[in-house]
């Protein structure tokens, strides 16, 4: 079932050694399917270099097996719990990119400094807290995505306008209309850790970005009225 599907995931998956976001198999990209009942994940710890189309992992929204050879990835109950709870997501991408995971130790929110970070992010991409004793022992993967929940819905944040989170200690999870762009995002997001690395490295003292430039920046590409690019 859902071969294309399968395809496209697996494609997604390739592009993380290709963009320089993992090394072994540190990363895994999901899709959802047009009916929302299914989304197929990476499977878990199978080489890059031996993976195929075939070889990904069909789960329902509970994140159990519907098809697939594989055990699917480790985060599986993530993924699962992020389609089940927020809307308009059809791509969910997890790495351990390196600047990203960088600021995720160090627990800081990724602040908006430049226009690179307010085209694609509406404000701070926030740091998640550590998940507790608690937490872990009880579904460690699904309490993430209830953290993750959690986190915007504290700070009254939009999981479009800001399309990507920093587990503290942990790493990046981005998301997406579908597998592709959740990829884009994560690519973007470690981009952005880097300058942002660079930046406060200069200046610890950097400024944050005005409203008024991230309102336009991100406004001319996402708002109402967007204008970039091509129509
Ligand atoms: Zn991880």
């Amino acid at each position: 079932m859902l071969e294309q599907l399968k395809e496209k995931v697996f494609q997604a998956n390739l592009e993380l050694p290709k963009q320089g976001l993992i090394k072994y198999t540190w990363g895994n990209v999901s899709q959802l399917d047009e009916s929302k009942q299914y989304f197929v994940i990476k499977p878990s710890g199978v080489s890059y270099d031996k993976m195929q189309a075939s070889d990904m992992v069909v789960c329902d929204l509970s994140g159990q097996v519907v098809e697939g050879n594989y055990r699917p990835s480790s985060d599986t109950p993530t993924h699962a719990y992020l389609y089940q709870h927020v809307k308009n997501i059809g791509g969910i991408c997890h790495t351990h990119s390196t600047y990203a995971v960088g600021f995720s130790q160090a627990g800081l929110d990724l602040l908006p400094r430049g226009t690179t970070h307010a085209d694609t992010f509406y404000g701070a991409v926030p740091c998640a807290r550590f998940l507790t004793e608690a937490e872990i022992q009880a579904g460690y993967e699904q309490n993430t995505g209830k953290v993750i929940l959690e986190t915007f819905q504290k700070r009254q944040i939009s999981f479009q306008d800001i399309p990507g989170v920093l587990l503290q200690g942990h790493g990046p999870f981005t998301w997406g209309k579908d597998a592709f762009q959740a990829v884009e995002q994560a690519t973007i997001l470690e981009e952005i850790c880097k300058m942002n690395f660079i930046t406060q490295s200069l200046n610890p003292n950097a400024e944050i970005l005005p409203q008024r430039i991230l309102d336009k920046h991100y406004q001319r590409k996402h708002g109402k009225d967007a204008y970039y690019g091509q129509k």
